[in-house]
């Protein structure tokens, strides 16, 4: 049976990635079961694009926000310029946000912009979508100061770090990650430990396929590799996982 009422809630496809395929793929979305898309920004380079998205396909909201790759870039003025981005009614979250030390941008510097960014959602009410790369600790410590709503996606901390996340209100998402099997031993633990309500699936497309798929580029049709693996955790039907899901993401992201 096709599965229906899918919400891919963190992909990119404002990805250069995409190129030529970005407005097929899109298209061709709502056919496969996909209902909602969170199109999630990784820096005010693309951030237009991101909110043209929004504007061009009804199933797609979108995110304003810049990651820690992209700091050094980052122009002074970061703050108006999102601010003003997260007034277009489609923008629902602020994010990604976070550290990431996997790449060498100053960590002072990443620190500083993930709590402008922290500050802003504060003050505009919304929902932060979080990455944490090899930083879980700075990662937990901001969250803990701030206890914001939002999401910490594709979780990667353990299971001890999940209880801190949870604890703060916070969801967390799970991607094409959890099919890979050289990866499975915590990420399925977490998963395992991780309660319906609190949980999100998503593709971070272009990246990240499903090992079923490896080598292709990844797109929010390949949601049902990621929620068949949850299904077999969780002991439910996949249809389930997809419906608790989409509540959950529409819950955080506030989509009625
Ligand atoms: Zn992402």
């Amino acid at each position: 049976m096709k599965l229906q009422h899918l919400f891919d809630s963190h992909a990119h496809y404002e990805d250069a990635l995409f190129g030529e395929d970005r407005h097929r793929i899109l298209a061709g979305l709502p056919d496969q079961g996909v209902e909602w898309v969170l199109n999630c920004c990784s820096d005010l380079g693309v951030a237009p694009l991101v909110v043209a998205l929004t504007e061009q396909y009804d199933f797609v909201y979108g995110s304003v926000g810049v990651h820690p790759h992209w700091v050094l870039e980052t122009p002074e003025d970061y703050l108006d310029q999102l601010e003003r981005l997260a007034r277009s009614p489609k923008v629902v979250a602020l994010g990604e946000m976070g550290f990431d030390y996997f790449f060498d941008e100053p960590r002072d510097l990443q620190e500083r912009i993930f709590r402008g960014q922290m500050d802003l959602a504060q003050q505009l009410k919304l929902p932060v979508i979080i990455h944490d790369r090899e930083a879980h600790e700075d990662t937990y410590r901001v969250l803990e100061e701030y206890r914001l709503p939002g999401i910490v996606h594709r979780f990667s901390g353990n299971v001890e770090g999940l209880r801190r996340v949870l604890d703060w209100g916070m969801y967390v998402s799970f991607n094409g990650d959890i099919t890979w099997p050289e990866y499975n031993e915590t990420a399925l633990k977490v998963l395992a430990a991780t309660p319906m309500e609190r949980l999100l699936i998503e593709t971070d497309a272009p990246y990240m396929p499903p090992k079923v798929l490896e080598g292709q580029l990844c797109d929010s049709a390949m949601l049902p590799h990621i929620v068949e693996v949850i299904a077999q955790v969780k002991g439910l039907d996949p249809q389930e996982v997809c419906d608790i899901s989409a509540k959950n993401a529409r819950e955080i992201y506030g989509i009625n």
